[in-house]
């Protein structure tokens, strides 16, 4: 089945693609773009971001002239923000080394930071051509069905086992045609839940098919541990003659949103009552004991991340006089709510247009 695999799987691809502009070009920096952004969305999402990105950075030399919060603007709803860092390192790295040019070869792409083997691979196979297996999420799932990898896919063998379905799999072909086969193979017909196998090209071989076991597969041993984090934002604002002053700062931390803006903010393990918050050191250092009025309390904001659970609730704070802040906490006022050069996260973007 491994030696005509490639050829049924382009048929049905021929047959079946959608038109996706990265489809069209084989411009490096192109492909490179969309696939670090559909690694982070679906497609008819990710289409608007690729488009601007573009639209506003047409070469890898211009993103890399270009500020991290600027990209972190244009990343805004993505998630992940790291990789919106990545991007624009890897980008500079391009200009420094490559003379802005991607290296055309697998070895060269994955030495440049915030560029992975599945990212090197599409690169070297879709834009130079060279025969590189994609393998990904969607990868998996399909080629661990088909053959019946019954390894679980994120322990080693089973991350070898597949592997080494798709070297095989891609030897001799189109190395760009087989890969964008795979994927589009993987989202739209092998898809994660209850796939249409009775109109599958595959029926008759597919392993999971006839063994009753396309539930089952791919196995995975790892059970992603959520965790849940309290947040407790302040809303404090400021008049003056008829204008409005909020104060804003940026997340310095590593864990999640590093360089977004957000409320000055204090998280807890778990939930704590105002009265208690604003007697915490950690509130005195940021509002240094000064005279505040509490007009709003808002009910608690669930967001959910991928290995976070985050429990948020804002607390509007009315000042009467100009609040200071200490240096260190960066926290600043921005004036009538322009937040539009602040890339913010999606939770705080939410509730400024729902409440503020
Ligand atoms: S038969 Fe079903 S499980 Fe097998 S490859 Fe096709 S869609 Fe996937």
């Amino acid at each position: 089945m491994i030696e005509n695999f490639s050829l049924r799987l382009t048929n049905w691809y021929n047959y079946n693609k959608r038109a996706l502009p990265w489809r069209e070009t084989n411009d490096s920096y192109a492909i490179w773009l969309s696939e670090v952004i559909l690694q982070q969305t679906r497609v008819d999402q990710g289409m608007a971001y690729y488009q601007r990105f573009l639209s506003l950075w047409p070469t890898v030399v211009s993103l890399a002239s270009a500020s991290e919060q600027e990209v972190l603007l244009q990343w805004q709803g993505l998630g992940y923000y790291s990789r919106a860092r990545n991007l624009l390192h890897t980008a500079r790295l391009v200009v420094e080394q490559h003379q802005g040019h991607f290296p055309d070869s697998y070895e060269e792409l994955i030495k440049l930071k915030g560029i992975g083997p599945y990212t090197a691979a599409a690169i070297a196979s879709i834009a130079f051509n060279k025969p590189h297996a994609v393998v990904d999420g969607n990868v998996q799932r399909v080629l661990s069905r088909l053959f019946g990898v019954t390894e679980p896919i994120d322990s080693p063998q089973g991350k070898k086992a597949v592997e080494s379905i798709a070297l095989q799999a891609i030897q001799g072909v189109d190395p760009a045609t087989h890969n964008q086969a795979m994927m589009e193979f993987g989202a739209l017909q092998c898809v994660p839940k209850s796939p249409d196998c009775h109109h599958c090209v595959f029926k008759n071989q597919c392993f999971a098919f006839s063994k009753g076991k396309v539930a089952d597969l791919p196995l995975k041993t790892k059970k992603t541990k959520v965790v849940t984090r309290f947040f407790n934002y302040f809303i404090a604002i400021w008049h003056q003659q008829s204008h409005t002053f909020t104060a804003i700062q940026q997340r310095l931390e590593s864990d999640i949103w590093k360089g977004l803006f957000e409320f000055p903010l204090i998280e807890t393990s778990q939930e704590v009552e105002f009265e208690e918050l604003i007697q915490s050191d950690d509130f005195n250092q940021i509002f240094d004991k000064q005279t505040f009025t509490l007009v709003r309390r808002s009910e608690v904001h669930k967001h959910q991340l991928t290995h976070r659970r985050i429990m948020a609730r804002f607390y509007h704070l009315h000042f009467e006089q100009p609040p200071v802040f200490l240096d260190e906490k960066n926290v600043f006022l921005i004036v009538d709510n322009d937040f539009s050069i602040y890339p913010l996260p999606r939770l705080i973007d939410r509730y400024l247009q729902q409440n503020v």
